[in-house]
């Protein structure tokens, strides 16, 4: 459809950022129009509405902004993952490897239970390393069903293979 190629075309392309070499997906331009916003919103809010979801999980921070929108339109909660030393109560860590290191998220301890029905958020799925360990932190809650969702997944990047297979995963965009 027309209003999804235009919304497509708006993610601009940034070169040898943050890094030389890197092409960055900049989401800044699709989101700044309401009218890129709400078709990629309303597209999104469509496809996950009658999966039962009670909490939508959120990765810091360019998670948060869709994030947000769907766990209102879907009556769910909005929960974060973030970077260490930023949420204020006790929680559960993972590490993951990077190209160069490690990073490392969290999750408030009590932030999820055995009831909800969680779909997980992030912009976008690269190598899938960001993902996979917040996979991880999730299955410490022995949640019913985690769906996991992308406004844009870089293929080429295969990182939908470093996922456990027994959740589906739905990216709305492919580059
Ligand atoms: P991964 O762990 O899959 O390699 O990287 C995904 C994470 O890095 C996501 O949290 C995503 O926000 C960020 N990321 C990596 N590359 C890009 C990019 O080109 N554009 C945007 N917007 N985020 C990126």
């Amino acid at each position: 459809n027309e209003n999804m190629e235009s919304a497509k075309q708006s993610i601009r392309d940034v070169l040898d950022f943050p890094k030389k070499g890197i092409v960055f997906k900049d989401i800044t331009t699709l989101l700044k129009e309401h009218k890129h916003l709400a078709t990629v919103a309303d597209h999104i809010y469509d496809y996950y509405k009658d999966k039962g979801i009670t909490k939508v999980v959120g990765l810091e921070s360019r998670g948060f902004i869709l994030g947000g929108l769907f766990a209102y339109k879907l009556d769910a909660g909005f929960v974060p993952i973030r970077k260490p030393g930023k949420l204020p109560y006790g929680v559960f860590s993972e590490k993951y490897t990077l190209e160069y290191g490690f990073d490392e998220i969290q999750i408030h301890k009590d932030a999820l239970n055995n009831e909800d029905i969680v779909l997980l958020h992030d912009d976008l799925l690269a190598t899938g390393g960001t993902a996979a360990a917040s996979i991880d932190l999730i299955n410490n809650f022995n949640v019913q069903e985690t769906y996991v969702n992308f406004l844009i997944e870089l293929d080429f990047l295969n990182g939908r293979d470093r996922l456990p297979q027994n959740h589906e995963i739905y990216s709305l965009f492919h580059f």
